[in-house]
């Protein structure tokens, strides 16, 4: 395919404003494309050039685009940055100055996708000396010989600014449009997703085996598989109850969650988000080649910080300071991590997905034996509330966040929030059980004394699933400091958009549309029925669509934005759903 034909069809999905037509672009881009190019097409579109966990970014400044469109075009650089202000677009002016060029075109190459692909992973991995001129010819390059809508995606891809909107739903439903000719098998999809997380390699493997390739996807090392995540109920009879019966209860460790992967001494990590993170924790990888005996397996567990003088586990806020390039050596000695380990999903070769939570457990005792630096969780088997209670009084005594309750049949279900676990919290005991996650749509002009920051609040919105849109629930305009005014407006200018993006639904119309791409945490007192949001919203007995909102809501959070988590990794509207049920329960209790 040629990578013109590429850029035409994302013009189209830019100009859709419906979900249902951008799955059906895409379906056709996937259609025509060979089983060599649609991988890469795929991570151009997702605006990566690899899978997440291999760590491969660009990097790309605005500066060297900026030169790299200056010496493809013959602009000044004054000229180039006069426009870029104008538009907050490098894409759109490359675009526009390749239209009116002062240099004649180089040549008349037509760039297929895999000629572009491959420019512009040499464009990322050139390091060294002389990289910046190297990059910026490299760059210039391709934009001297392309045509203006080329030149539009070329700069785009490497600022990460495609801002399709596709995200990966919308992407695994393109797939199974294409091979099944229905949207129907995206559940299948989204499995073959959820033990991979490589969105390529799915879609290679769907044009080259179909929909039974996908079906018969395995586990496979040094492929991380999206976390199971818990659901939350606010007390032990609820929870005893939901699961039917007796279960494991297992103390709560607030670190962060590791995922590893050992194949004999090659040994590599990846956090909730499936990043890598080996080289933060030199700690955990010495302990795993010397006390995991086992050749291949990959188990999962919380890192947290430990005090070995008085064997107490260390706040989050201690744990955070290990989230370092540099340094590392010293911060191991000062704060040592302890994987606490709770589950297990492959084994010498073998699947374990599909096996009972009591069969992994055995086997992660099998093969977590414990030592200084790795154990396995605590936990007690019980069907007593009584007991129950006593665990979770006891585990936050001891500094910890609660427990999460775990099924004893159930598989392990990878990327999905489920019953199978339930998380029960301190901060439960609360009015509104927990802070939500949120995405931000759009925001609003500062009024008042909030002018001179051009700030004055955000409006966010949840991740329906089902429906894979960001549906509102709030606007938020307190808890922020200046700083973080003047943080939000900065990132925020550099993703707005003209219109609604496709996948906000939305009522309420904010001064400026973003592209959904950031996360905050909120605080709410209550979240409380509206005919104002989008989120959740249903029809009533007497014929008015209300949705759910957030009573107070304030910024909270270590950081203003939540790296660590995506817009689809935000609180989900069934979740919201949950929490004003559970919210109702708790207070319907307190007055009795
Ligand atoms: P979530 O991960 O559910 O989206 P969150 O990021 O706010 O929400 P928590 O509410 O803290 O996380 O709850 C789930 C997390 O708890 C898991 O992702 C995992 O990292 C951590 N965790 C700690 N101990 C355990 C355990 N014994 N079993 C499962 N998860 C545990």
């Amino acid at each position: 395919m040629l990578f013109k034909t590429l850029s035409e069809y994302y013009e189209k999905i830019y100009q859709t404003a419906s979900r249902i037509e951008m799955v059906g672009i895409l379906s056709e881009i996937f259609k025509q494309c060979s089983i060599e190019e649609i991988s890469k097409i795929i991570y151009i579109t997702q605006g990566q050039l690899a899978p997440t966990f291999e760590g491969i970014e660009f990097g790309i400044a605005d500066k060297i685009v900026e030169e790299a469109i200056s010496v493809a075009t013959g602009y000044s650089k004054e000229e180039i940055e006069v426009q870029y202000h104008k538009t907050g677009d490098l894409g759109l002016v490359a675009e526009l100055f390749s239209k009116s060029s002062k240099l004649r075109r180089m040549s008349d190459k037509k760039f297929t996708v895999l000629d572009v692909y491959s420019s512009m992973y040499k464009i990322a991995t050139t390091s060294g000396k002389n990289s910046k001129e190297l990059k910026i010819r490299m760059l210039s390059d391709l934009i001297a010989s392309s045509e203006p809508v080329e030149a539009k995606y070329m700069v785009k891809y490497p600022l990460n600014e495609l801002r399709l909107g596709a995200g990966d739903e919308t992407i695994l439903e393109a797939l199974s449009l294409t091979i099944t000719g229905t949207r129907s098998k995206k559940d299948v999809m989204d499995r073959a997703y959820n033990i991979c997380s490589d969105l390529g390699e799915i879609g290679e493997i769907s044009l080259k085996g179909g929909i039974e390739a996908i079906e018969n996807m395995k586990v496979s090392l040094f492929k991380p598989i999206r976390p199971a995540l818990a659901e939350r109920l606010p007390t032990p009879e609820e929870i005893l109850k939901k699961m039917g019966g007796k279960c494991a209860v297992e103390q709560k460790y607030d670190g962060f969650r590791c995922q590893v992967h050992k194949d004999g001494n090659k040994v590599k990590l990846y956090s909730r988000r499936l990043e890598e993170t080996t080289e933060m924790m030199p700690d955990i990888v010495k302990a795993v080649i010397n006390d995991i005996k086992v050749d291949k397996v990959i188990f999962e567990g919380e890192a947290l910080a430990y005090n070995e003088s008085t064997n107490e586990f260390l706040p989050f806020q201690e744990t955070i300071q290990r989230k370092r390039k540099h340094g590392i050596s010293e911060k191991i000695i000062e704060l040592p991590l302890h994987l606490m380990s709770f589950d297990i999903m492959y084994l010498e070769g073998k699947d374990l997905l599909g096996e009972s939570y009591e069969k992994r457990r055995a086997l992660l005792e099998d093969v977590v034996k414990g030592s200084n630096t790795i154990s396995p969780s605590k936990r007690i088997l019980t069907d007593s509330a009584k007991e129950f209670e006593e665990f979770f009084e006891d585990s936050v005594e001891n500094g910890l966040e609660g427990i999460v309750a775990k099924d004893l049949k159930s598989h392990y279900i990878a990327g999905a929030r489920k019953f199978s676990w339930i998380k029960m919290k301190r901060s439960y005991r609360g009015e509104l059980s927990d802070s939500l996650d949120l995405v931000i749509v759009g925001y609003y002009l500062g009024k008042g004394s909030r002018a001179e920051f051009k700030f004055g609040g955000l409006l966010c919105a949840v991740y329906n699933k089902e429906k894979d849109m960001f549906e509102t629930i709030s606007k938020l305009g307190t808890g922020f400091t200046e700083d973080q005014m003047v943080e939000l407006q900065s990132l925020l200018t550099k993703i707005k958009v003209d219109e609604k993006p496709a996948r906000v639904d939305s009522i309420m119309k904010p001064d400026f549309w973003v592209y959904p791409k950031y996360v905050v945490t909120v605080k709410a007192d209550e979240i409380t029925k509206s005919p104002m949001h989008t989120c959740g919203r249903s029809k009533q007995p007497d014929g008015t669509e209300v949705g759910y909102a957030l009573r107070f809501p304030r910024l909270i959070g270590d950081t203003t934005i939540r790296e660590d988590k995506s817009p689809e990794e935000a609180t989900e509207t069934k979740e919201v759903i949950e929490m004003f049920d559970q919210q109702k329960r708790v207070s319907i209790s307190k007055k009795s």
